[in-house]
């Protein structure tokens, strides 16, 4: 999948220090293959590999990340632009009802959509009106019943008994329907085919001169791949629409068809699909599905928090030291507080890759214990903390004294630094921290 292959890209980059061109040339070309198994179309991955390209070899040097990290963090925002940016919501008809057009294929998930985003609507105090529209089937009136009882929203359907009804009819009168019950927005779901048709078009269509939507959501099986951009751009030829939804995400789709429907549509993607059950639905984040398809969302907040925190100058002076001997109890108090500010530990230290070890170090390690440790640490002379291996027994006592602790939690403090520092130095050389690479310049 895309999110192996650029895993594993990314672990041979890790342990560099500096990105050569053959480097980037080859990252890029591995990218591009990724991307190209992943179903995105050909136009879409050109653009992107030049893209990245031109960032990577341009001086774009942070002295919070490593090389590997950097790149990550272009193909990232990269993945972020190309998907969409921010999160688009759902337009409002100024006068209600809004009206909301589903279309697709036949299959694609329009009926199950209905009915999640009628539940969604309601949650936010929408007083929603499902439109059975798709009068093809034998079951699909029955279906949207279904799915509307479970949702606890009305269902607009022509009368049974009266033979074949007409789509289009079913969809005008709905609207005057909802006006009168003061619904405020009114869901339309339609027919689909199992392909592109042109009937199926045209029936969709006249259901939307008729009903004039604020939004047509263009609904797509994630996983049709390839075949996604075949049938938008037929779906925007013929119907045209304002948005897209991506269905069954919760499957092993590779994420090619998000990029691709939203490049060559140029229309944003307004939900995401995540399974059968109709809770399974959420606006879309283009932020969170770049990071799905990266499959590094670990590491992708850690950068950022990384980024967030370290100030540059802070994170060359504190890689210098950590990779020297001088290391002291001052930098240890002020690593603490910066580990505070990127949030709960735990969290934190289980996003560096194979900081195992450091997190045993400083298990257990709270809000609390950074408080006790600063007033332990303010309590010793300069000297002291400057060198503290001259922190003998006496001292010891002096120090719990006057920081309101006892001399076990003294030792603890004092064996966790030493601990700490040791630690620090390895890791700097084993994960390309700044001071690994600035030693090695
Ligand atoms: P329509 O023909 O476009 O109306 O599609 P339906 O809403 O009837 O859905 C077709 C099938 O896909 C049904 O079996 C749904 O339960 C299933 N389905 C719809 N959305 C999702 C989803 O997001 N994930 C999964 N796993 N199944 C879905
Ligand atoms: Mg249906």
């Amino acid at each position: 999948t895309l999110s192996d292959r650029l895993g594993a890209i990314f672990t041979n980059l890790r342990g560099k220090g500096r990105l050569s061109p053959q480097d980037i040339d080859a990252t890029c070309r591995e990218i591009r293959i990724a991307l190209l198994e992943a179903d995105v179309a050909l136009p879409v991955v050109r653009g992107f590999i030049g893209r990245i390209k031109e960032r990577a070899t341009g001086a774009e040097v942070s002295a919070a990340l490593n090389p590997a990290q950097q790149i990550i963090k272009i193909v990232n925002e990269e993945l972020v632009a190309i998907l969409g940016g921010e999160t688009r919501r759902l337009r409002f008809a100024k006068n209600p009802p809004t009206v909301i057009l589903l279309a697709g294929l036949q299959g694609a998930g329009k009926t199950t959509l209905a009915g999640k985003l009628a539940l969604w609507l309601r949650n936010q105090g929408h007083a929603p009106l499902l439109v059975a529209c798709d009068l093809q089937r034998p079951n699909a009136v029955t279906q949207l019943q279904v799915v509307g009882q479970q949702a606890g929203v009305q269902v607009y359907a022509p009368e049974p008994g009266n033979g074949v009804g007409d789509p289009v009819a079913v969809a005008r009168d709905s609207i005057r329907h909802a006006q009168v019950k003061q619904h405020d927005v009114v869901l339309v779901d339609t027919a689909g085919r199992l392909g592109v048709d042109a009937e199926l078009m045209q029936q969709a269509a006249d259901i939307r001169d008729a009903v004039s939507p604020d939004e047509i959501l263009f609904v797509v099986d994630a996983m049709i791949g390839q075949d996604a951009v075949a049938t938008a751009e037929a779906f925007q030829a013929g119907v045209g629409f304002t948005g897209v939804v991506l269905t069954k995400l919760d499957g092993d789709a590779r994420g090619g068809a998000a990029l691709s429907v939203r490049h060559v549509t140029g229309q944003p993607i307004l939900f995401a699909s995540t399974g059968e059950k109709l809770a399974d639905f959420d606006t879309f984040h283009p932020d969170r599905m770049a990071s799905r398809i990266l499959g590094m969302g670990d590491m992708l907040s850690l950068i950022e928090q990384a980024e967030q925190v370290f100030e540059a100058d802070e994170a060359e002076a504190m890689a210098a030291k950590l990779v020297g001997n001088d290391f002291t109890l001052d930098d240890f108090l002020q690593q603490m507080m910066m580990i505070r500010k990127m949030g709960p530990i735990g969290g934190l230290l289980g996003m560096l890759p194979g900081a195992g070890q450091m997190k045993e170090a400083l298990a257990g390690v709270d809000d609390r214990d950074i408080d006790r440790t600063a007033a332990i640490i303010q309590s010793m002379t300069p000297g002291e903390r400057q060198d503290p291996k001259i922190i003998n027994s006496s001292r010891r006592q002096r120090i719990a004294k006057g920081s309101g602790s006892t001399v076990a939690q003294v030792n603890a403090l004092v064996d966790r630094f030493f601990e700490a520092r040791k630690m620090m130095q390895s890791m700097a050389g084993k994960f390309g921290l700044p001071g690994a690479r600035s030693n090695r310049k």
